[in-house]
């Protein structure tokens, strides 16, 4: 086959796992927040509670051949989940085509520095492919939380903690292990060498708090401006979601990125807050929680970091520009 006919080949295959994954990703909304395993037991329908069969748990697909209704009792299943599991497949197939398969033109430069001459320093497919998984872990870790968000605006601290927790150890396990995920480093020359490991994860770590602290201070912007879906300052559950969400582009993306992201995401989340808060009250259905955001932080964060990661040459071009 021609190298052509292979990238479809991969393509096809990514889609397939972003089905999956999409599918898993409605598991963990739907479970974690009623404090359920995500494990065990399978899919059942949540009208009849009967087991969902394999051939009509296939992502997106089933949806169409069901027409939305279980095969069982005939209740409706909400057009949201293979809407989910397309927003995944389309997120694989984007960042499979455009970083995994790009070549890496997208992402910084990174000179390397031989007396007085500067070599460019390609990224390796290898390196790429790291890459793509780790920016893949960060976008599908933000769309369960803006998933999350939408649907239980006052979950508690432990449904934040037990969704952010696994994203968090692995982009800091991952930065170790690969610490050109990184590829804008924070400390010292770059991740070269044996002391690779630990550059990757400091830099994690230094994304990580940079980004967490600007995260609270959107959330005491929105308790100040009374525009917050929670009341309870001194609750976990109001400030988990809003520093954990920020602090994980900045430990997968780094400082510059969780700072830029960060900001601009809570700038339009705060602005959009204030509208529905002041000018456009959204119409609320009865026995439904108040929803203080018409777009969850989580979403804009999401949004925010492909966009990085699709322009992140640009946006450091621009950066320069500024400064
Ligand atoms: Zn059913």
């Amino acid at each position: 086959m021609t190298a052509a006919g292979w990238q479809w080949v991969v393509l096809a295959f990514l889609a397939a796992v972003g089905g999956v994954i999409g599918s898993f990703l409605n598991v963990v909304v739907y479970r974690l927040p009623a404090g359920r395993s995500i494990v065990w037991p399978g899919s059942h329908c949540p009208g009849c509670g009967r087991p969902i069969r394999w051939y009509d748990n296939l992502p997106v697909l089933s949806w169409f051949l069901l027409r939305g209704r279980c095969r069982d009792c005939g209740g409706a299943i909400s057009w949201r989940y293979p809407a989910v599991e397309a927003a995944t497949m389309g997120l694989f197939l984007l960042l499979g085509w455009w970083e995994l398969m790009g070549g890496g033109g997208h992402l910084p430069e990174r000179p390397l520095r031989l007396g007085s001459t500067i070599l460019w320093t390609p990224y390796t497919v290898r390196e790429l492919a790291a890459l793509y998984v780790y920016h893949l872990m960060l976008c599908c870790t933000l769309l369960a939380a803006a998933l999350i968000e939408h649907d239980h605006p006052k979950a508690g601290g432990s449904v934040w903690v037990r969704l952010f927790l696994p994203g968090g150890v692995w982009g800091i396990a991952a930065a170790f292990v690969w610490p050109t995920v990184h590829p804008v480093p924070a400390v010292g020359p770059g991740p070269v060498g044996w002391m690779g490991g630990l550059v990757g994860v400091v830099d994690g770590l230094v994304g990580l708090a940079a980004a967490a602290g600007l995260g609270l201070l959107w959330g005491l912007l929105s308790a100040l401006l009374r525009i917050s879906s929670r009341k309870k300052l001194g609750t976990t559950g109001f400030w988990t979601p809003v520093a954990g969400a920020t602090g994980l582009v900045g430990l997968y993306l780094g400082w510059q990125a969780g700072l830029a992201v960060g900001l601009i995401s809570g700038l339009f989340w705060m602005l959009s807050g204030v509208a529905a808060r002041y000018v456009f009250p959204p119409r609320t259905d009865p026995g439904q929680p108040r929803r203080a955001f018409p777009i969850p932080f989580s979403a804009w964060l999401a949004g925010g970091s492909l966009l990085w990661v699709l322009f992140w040459n640009q946006w450091i071009a621009w950066g320069k520009a500024f400064v």
